[in-house]
């Protein structure tokens, strides 16, 4: 078994190396990024192969060959970060400083701290002789934060063969969760749909200094945008938020209860758990009259609507009518993706399980779902079989902490994180793979 302080030694050194490669996206320029991870894992016995949709930036792929028959497990990330404007940050956001027992940098959390646990863990394993039943893969793409077009995407629609898996460990959750005396790391099995939409309020243009020659489209926004700041549509329940609020201690039966009870013990987790619970609607970008002077005919809203797992448009349309009501407005859906999931019960969940029960006995585990995506979405549409869960453990940093520093400024994370991740991924590949 590798030893933990080594894990831990590994890892942060390679974040920090990764970090000092500006993977800013746009434009990725993940090039020299991919091949210093190519390179390590190479070293370690992966056989290693660079894809590129477009040139300078490949994916990665990494394939570690078992002997006989068994599952193939594959350990993703993307290198690729949102920007960082250095005025912001307390360090240079690309020097990867190691701080007060902690990492900085662009990355460091979202996600190549995940992406170093990974591939140390993977390495650690290998380079100790272990091999795989099955196989294990460690897949590293590009372009995640701009659409996985030249990433997940491309790789799962034109190389199906070169990164198909039954288990996928990616981003998504971990952080620990205080509440209530209780100690909860959530696995991100779901994803939600992105239902955007267009509202639109019809009027008569007239000469804006005499307000009743015509008839204001704008002001006839008003109470909707009032309907949105007062509610969201009415709670649902489905399996990821039942999960969590059961680990929590709240009785999922009432989720509207579960919900006033949480915001009652720590508001920050009713925040987080809200958005699991339903449809969400959140007003954006307003336009009406193109001239100060022109009282507007036609106003428009636009609305990130966010819908749970495996609920389509007509799902949408009746929570938004729910708040918003019939009458006296038109709408039309700019984006439509439904949101995808995974099952709950797995031999990944119970190798997670077990790990925890071993590092934090008492602590419990939940099944938790993302209002966004991640690249996993692109894994469970092309390989509907395929189990794939974000899970990067953090018990130094909690949930509350980490959250606001992804696409922040002093992204950052605790050095005893880094090692505690890549025990767990040590963990699940000789749990699934042995
Ligand atoms: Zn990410």
């Amino acid at each position: 078994m590798p030893e933990p302080a080594q894990l831990e030694g590994r890892t942060t050194e390679l974040l920090q190396r990764l970090i000092r490669f500006n993977t800013v996206n746009p434009p990725g320029d993940e090039q020299a990024a991919q091949e210093f991870l190519r390179d390590t894992l190479a070293a370690a016995g992966f056989e290693c192969e660079l894809l590129s949709a477009v040139a300078g930036r490949p994916n990665l792929i990494a394939r570690l060959r078992g002997q006989g028959d068994g599952p193939t497990l594959c350990l993703c990330g993307h290198v690729d970060t949102v920007l960082a404007d250095p005025a912001d940050w307390s360090v240079d956001p690309w020097s990867g400083e190691l701080r007060d027992g902690q990492v900085w940098g662009r990355g460091a959390l979202d996600m190549k701290s995940q992406v170093a646990a990974e591939v140390v863990a993977a390495c650690a394993l290998a380079e100790e002789g272990w091999r795989p039943a099955g196989e294990l893969l460690v897949v590293i793409t590009a372009d995640e934060e701009a659409g996985a077009e030249q990433g997940a995407q491309w790789l799962c629609t034109e190389h199906p063969d070169k990164v198909r898996c039954d288990y996928m460990v990616n981003e998504g959750a971990g952080e620990i969760v205080h509440f209530g005396g209780r100690r909860v790391y959530g696995v991100c099995v779901a994803e939600k749909g992105v239902f955007r939409f267009t509202i639109t309020t019809e009027g008569r243009a007239g000469h804006a200094s005499i307000p009743r020659i015509g008839d204001n489209a704008l002001t006839k926004l008003a109470p909707l945008l009032q309907a949105m700041r007062d509610r969201q549509p009415s709670l649902e329940l489905s399996p990821e938020p039942e999960s969590l609020l059961s680990a929590l201690g709240l009785d999922p039966s009432d989720p509207d209860a579960a919900l006033r009870e949480a915001a009652a013990t720590d508001p920050r987790v009713a925040v987080i758990v809200e958005p699991l619970l339903g449809v969400t609607l959140t007003p954006t970008m307003v336009h009406a009259s193109d001239k100060i002077n022109v009282i507007p005919a036609q106003a428009s809203v636009k609305v990130d609507c966010r819908v749970p797992p495996g609920l389509g448009r007509d799902h949408a349309v009746a929570k938004i009518r729910e708040v918003l009501g019939e009458d006296g407005f038109s709408i039309a859906f700019d984006e439509q993706v439904i949101g995808n999931r995974s099952p709950i019960e797995t031999p990944l969940m119970d190798a997670i399980d077990g790990w925890v029960e071993e590092v934090d006995p008492g602590a419990q585990v939940a099944a938790t779902g993302l209002p966004g995506f991640t690249d996993s979405r692109w894994w469970r549409e092309a390989f509907p079989e395929c189990v794939a869960y974000g899970f990067f453990p953090q018990r130094e940093m909690d949930l509350f902490e980490a959250a606001p520093l992804v696409h922040g400024a002093d992204e950052r994370v605790p050095v005893a994180d880094l090692g505690f991740a890549a025990g767990a991924y040590v963990h699940i590949c000789r749990e699934l793979l042995s």
